[in-house]
């Protein structure tokens, strides 16, 4: 029930209307029993500047900013955190006593979800595709795993050399998409991930030559879907672990959750509603 003392979270985007975060932090709320709702907010990019204003004005606890504006935001705000610079990018803004602090909780939603499988990558070559923000925070998660070296592959070579370039001192090797193919390249690979937006619109992904990673290759996609993503689909049918991103979204989520509440996120209360919500039981 919404009263006079409600406290208002929310999301900010261009679509919103996918967004998964209003599901699983309001059932965090329902969860804690706080007065709290979150909301999703259409907002265009000519009006990122007013909406994040508009936060201290109407004394929201605080945001998620998501596509488009993840990287404009960065200069709409207070302060950064040291990780939001790194990233160049934010996905959480803050209400500060009226001040606006920017964070991003991707990095270290992707590497809480990694550390959940386990996996053994430590000192192992990691293959990451693509060069955008997701990118970045996987790169970041996945050195601070341990592995090494980091290959980075995209579509657009200039473009993942300018990332390798800001996230220095990673220093990752910069490969052609098309070097996906290559036995060599793909031999020694603990682990893939998929951080492009590729197959979430169409059901193909680039030619990656599965059948010589090796039987241990761990397989990550950022994109979440009820069904196995074009990315996941083949590494499935050759019986190699792979996971898509839903357990990166509830893990940012709860990491933006406590950023807003300042109380400890219900992390398995979020994970069943987004399952649930993706019409799907716990994997
Ligand atoms: P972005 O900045 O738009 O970057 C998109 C990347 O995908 C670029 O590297 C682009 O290559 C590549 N790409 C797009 N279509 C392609 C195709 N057909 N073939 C090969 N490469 C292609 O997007 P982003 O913000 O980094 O997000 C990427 C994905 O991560 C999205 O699907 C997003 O939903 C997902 N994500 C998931 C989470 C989570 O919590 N699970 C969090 C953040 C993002 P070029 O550079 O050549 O254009």
């Amino acid at each position: 029930m919404i009263s006079g003392e409600t406290l208002l979270t929310g999301v900010f985007g261009d679509p919103v209307e996918h967004s998964r975060s209003p599901v699983m932090h309001n059932a965090a709320y329902e969860e804690l029993g706080l007065d709290r709702v979150y909301l999703p907010f259409h907002v265009r990019s000519d009006q990122l500047r007013h909406a994040l204003a508009g936060i201290p004005a109407l004394g929201l606890l605080g945001v998620n900013v998501t596509v488009p504006h993840k990287e404009r935001a960065v200069g709409m705000v207070h302060w950064i955190s040291r990780e939001g610079r790194k990233l160049g990018a934010i996905n959480c803004v803050v209400n500060r006593s009226g001040r606006l602090y920017g964070d991003n909780t991707d990095a270290r939603g992707l590497e809480a979800d990694l550390r959940s499988f386990k996996l053994a990558i430590a000192g192992k070559r990691a293959i990451v595709i693509g060069a955008g923000g997701a990118a970045a925070a996987a790169m970041l998660g996945i050195s601070r795993l341990g592995a090494r070296p980091i290959v980075l592959a995209n579509r657009t070579r200039s473009r993942a050399l300018l990332l390798a370039r800001r996230l220095r001192p990673i220093e990752p090797q910069v490969i052609t998409l098309g070097s996906l193919i290559d036995p060599e390249i793909v031999g020694e690979a603990a682990i893939i991930v998929n951080a492009t937006s590729a197959g979430l619109r169409d059901s193909i992904f680039p030619a990656l030559n599965y059948a010589a990673t090796p039987k241990e290759c761990f397989f990550y996609d950022l994109i979440y879907a009820p069904e196995p993503t074009p990315f996941l689909q083949p590494a499935r049918q050759l019986n190699r672990r792979s996971s898509d991103g839903r357990g990166m979204l509830v893990h940012q989520g709860a990491l933006a959750f406590e950023l807003f509440n300042r109380c400890e996120a219900p992390v398995e209360v979020m994970r069943d509603a987004l399952f649930k919500s993706l019409g799907d039981a716990r994997s």
